[in-house]
C-alpha cells in the first residue's frame, strides 16, 4: 500500500507530493487529465505574491507582512481567516528557494503587467514551465504519477479517517488504498450544472452562468468537493463566490488563459447592453480590482458589457490577443458594437463632461475623477475624446470558485469541527478559508504553495502512524 495518495495534478498537488516524498513517504499522484493537459489551472499562471522585507531576487523594494495582510483584508472585505492568511503570507517569504530546488525559475515582471514588480514573483516560462519542472522533479524523486485517473469518491472510516479512493466509474472503478491522502483537485468552476444551481435565475429569467466562460481547465468539475461536502466535511465559503474576471467575449469556453483578459477597464468606461455605466472603473489599482469585474458583468442583463477606450489609452495596458472593435467616432463605435446610439452618446457625454482632470498618473491613485456622476469614476477619469475609439465586448470569465473545505493550520479536512487524522486538503479546494471574496493577483499560488507543502508534510507524518493507533484515536474522538 502506498503511504500518501495525492489527488489532483496542479500546483497544490505537486507541492504536496514533493514534500511527502522528501519526508520519505512513497507517493502516488492521480491526475484526472491526460498528460498533455496536466497541471490544471496552474498551467495558466504567471506569478505568486510574495512577502519580502528587502529586495529579493527579481522582487523590487519591500512588501511587508502588514501591507500584504492589509491588501488581503481590503479585497476580501474582512471575509478571511486572519491566522491562516498570515500563515500563507509568511510562507510566501520563504518558499522560493524550495521552488527553485525543484526547478522553478523566476524572471522580472513584464512591463505592462499589473503593477506587480514589487509584490509578485514571476515564473520564467509561466505556470506551464512550473508544472513541468515539478513533474520532472517528482518523477526523479520516485513519485508515481497516473494520468486519466479522475477520482470519483473516497472511502472514509470513523472520524473522517481516509481509507481508499476510487478512480473510474461503476464496475470499472479501481480502489486504491493509502495510509494518508491529500485532496488537491481544484474548485468546481468547470461544472456547468453546479454553476447553474449556485447562480440560479435572475430577475429577467436568465440563468447567468450559462454565459460564463471558464478561463482554465475543463477538469475541475468539483466531483470530489461535492463528495466530501455530502459526506459531512466542514465547508467554507459561498458557492457563487469566485475569482471572476471580465474577459474577451470571443474567448473559448475553456482554457482561454490570461491572453483573453481585457486590461483597459480603468483607462476608460464600461457600459452594459443598455449602454449604461454601472460601476466605478477607477476604484483602485487594476490588480486589486480586475477579479471583481467578472461578477459585475454577470449581474448585468445578458451577462455582457463593453469596455470603451480612446486612443490615449493605447500603450498603457497589455494588449489583448484579439484586436478591439475600432471606429472614428463614438457614435460609429456604438453602431459597430450593437448598442443603442442615443443612450450610448448620452452616457458618454455625461461622463466626458463630468471628468475633472488633474495630473493623470496611471501608476498612482491620481486626482482625475468625475464630479456629480453616478456611478462616479474616482481615478484616471479623462474624457474619451481622441479618435480612434475602441470597444471590447466582455463576458464573465470564471478563474476558480471559493466554496471549499474548512481547514486549520494543519490542512486537515474537518468533520463536525474535528480534524481527520490522515486526510488533508490544499489549493482551490480550501482557498475560501483565506479568500471569502475578492482577490489580489498572485495569492492563489501563495495559498496552494503554502497549504500544498503543509498538507504533504502532514500526510507523510500521518502515514507513519499505525492504522490501529489512528482507529483508536478516532473512536476516542467520537466518544
Ligand atoms: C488563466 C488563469 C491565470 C491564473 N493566474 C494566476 C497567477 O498568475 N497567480 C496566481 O496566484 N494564481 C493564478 N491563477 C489561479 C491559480 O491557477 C490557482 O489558484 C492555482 O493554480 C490552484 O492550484 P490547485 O492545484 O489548487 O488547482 P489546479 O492547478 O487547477 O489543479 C487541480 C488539479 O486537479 C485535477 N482534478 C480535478 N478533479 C479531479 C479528480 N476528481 N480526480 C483527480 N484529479 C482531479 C485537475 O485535472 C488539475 O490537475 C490563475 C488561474 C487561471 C485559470
Amino acid at each position: 500500500m502506498v503511504d500518501v495518495l495525492v489527488i489532483g495534478g496542479g500546483n497544490a498537488a505537486l507541492c504536496a507530493a514533493l514534500m511527502a516524498r522528501e519526508a520519505g513517504a512513497s507517493v502516488l499522484l492521480l491526475e484526472a487529465s491526460p498528460r498533455e493537459w496536466r497541471g490544471g489551472n496552474t498551467q495558466h499562471t504567471r506569478n505568486l505574491r510574495c512577502m519580502h522585507d528587502a529586495p529579493q531576487g527579481t522582487l523590487a523594494g519591500t512588501y511587508s507582512e502588514e501591507e500584504y495582510w492589509r491588501d488581503l483584508l481590503q479585497v476580501t472585505g474582512g471575509q478571511t481567516d486572519e491566522a491562516l492568511a498570515r500563515l500563507v503570507i509568511r510562507a510566501s517569504s520563504t518558499c522560493r528557494p524550495w521552488m527553485e530546488k525543484h526547478g522553478v525559475r523566476f524572471q522580472p515582471s513584464l512591463s505592462g503587467a499589473l503593477h506587480t514588480a514589487r509584490t509578485n514573483a514571476f515564473f520564467m516560462g509561466g505556470g506551464k514551465a512550473l508544472v513541468n519542472a515539478y513533474y520532472r522533479s517528482a518523477e526523479r524523486l520516485g513519485v508515481q504519477v497516473r494520468y486519466n485517473a479522475p477520482v470519483e469518491r473516497v472511502e472514509l472510516g470513523d472520524g473522517g479517517r481516509f481509507i481508499a479512493a476510487f478512480t473510474g466509474t461503476g464496475a470499472q472503478a479501481e480502489r486504491i488504498e493509502a495510509r494518508a491522502c491529500v485532496l488537491a483537485a481544484g474548485g468546481f468552476e468547470s461544472n456547468r450544472e453546479w454553476l447553474r444551481e449556485a447562480w440560479g435565475q435572475n430577475a429577467l429569467g436568465e440563468y447567468p452562468s450559462d454565459n460564463f466562460l471558464i478561463r482554465g481547465t475543463r477538469f475541475n468539475t468539483g466531483t470530489l468537493l461535492k463528495y466530501m461536502l455530502d459526506a459531512g466535511a466542514d465547508s467554507i465559503g459561498e458557492p457563487t463566490q469566485a475569482h471572476m474576471v471580465a474577459i474577451d467575449a470571443r474567448a473559448p469556453l475553456y482554457d482561454g488563459g490570461i491572453c483573453t483578459r481585457i486590461d483597459c477597464v480603468s483607462l476608460g468606461v464600461v457600459v452594459n447592453a443598455e449602454a449604461k455605466r454601472f460601476y466605478d472603473e477607477g476604484e483602485d489599482f487594476w490588480p486589486k480590482r480586475y477579479a471583481i469585474w467578472g461578477r459585475l458583468v454577470a449581474q448585468q442583463p445578458g451577462q455582457v458589457a463593453y469596455s470603451i477606450i480612446d486612443s490615449k489609452a493605447l500603450g498603457r495596458f497589455m494588449p489583448p490577443v484579439f484586436p478591439g472593435t475600432q471606429a472614428d467616432s463614438l457614435e460609429a463605435l456604438a453602431g459597430k458594437l450593437g448598442l443603442a446610439p442615443a443612450q450610448f452618446m448620452q452616457t458618454l457625454q455625461a461622463y466626458n463632461s463630468a471628468c475633472r482632470v488633474g495630473n493623470f498618473d496611471h501608476t498612482a491613485l491620481d486626482d482625475c475623477h468625475t464630479d456629480g456622476l453616478a456611478p462616479a469614476k474616482t481615478h484616471w477619469a479623462r474624457p474619451l475624446d481622441t479618435a480612434p475609439f475602441y470597444g471590447y465586448a466582455l463576458r464573465p470569465g470564471v478563474t476558480f470558485t471559493y466554496l471549499g473545505l474548512k481547514v486549520d493550520a494543519s490542512a486537515a479536512v474537518r468533520f463536525g469541527g474535528r480534524a481527520s487524522p490522515n486526510l488533508f486538503v490544499a489549493g482551490e479546494m480550501m482557498a475560501g478559508n483565506v479568500l471569502g471574496k475578492g482577490y489580489t493577483a498572485g495569492v492563489g499560488m501563495s495559498i496552494g504553495t503554502a497549504f500544498g507543502r503543509i498538507a504533504g508534510s502532514q500526510a507523510a507524518a500521518a502515514s507513519r502512524v499505525p492504522a490501529a493507533a489512528m482507529k483508536q484515536e478516532s473512536s476516542h474522538a467520537a466518544a
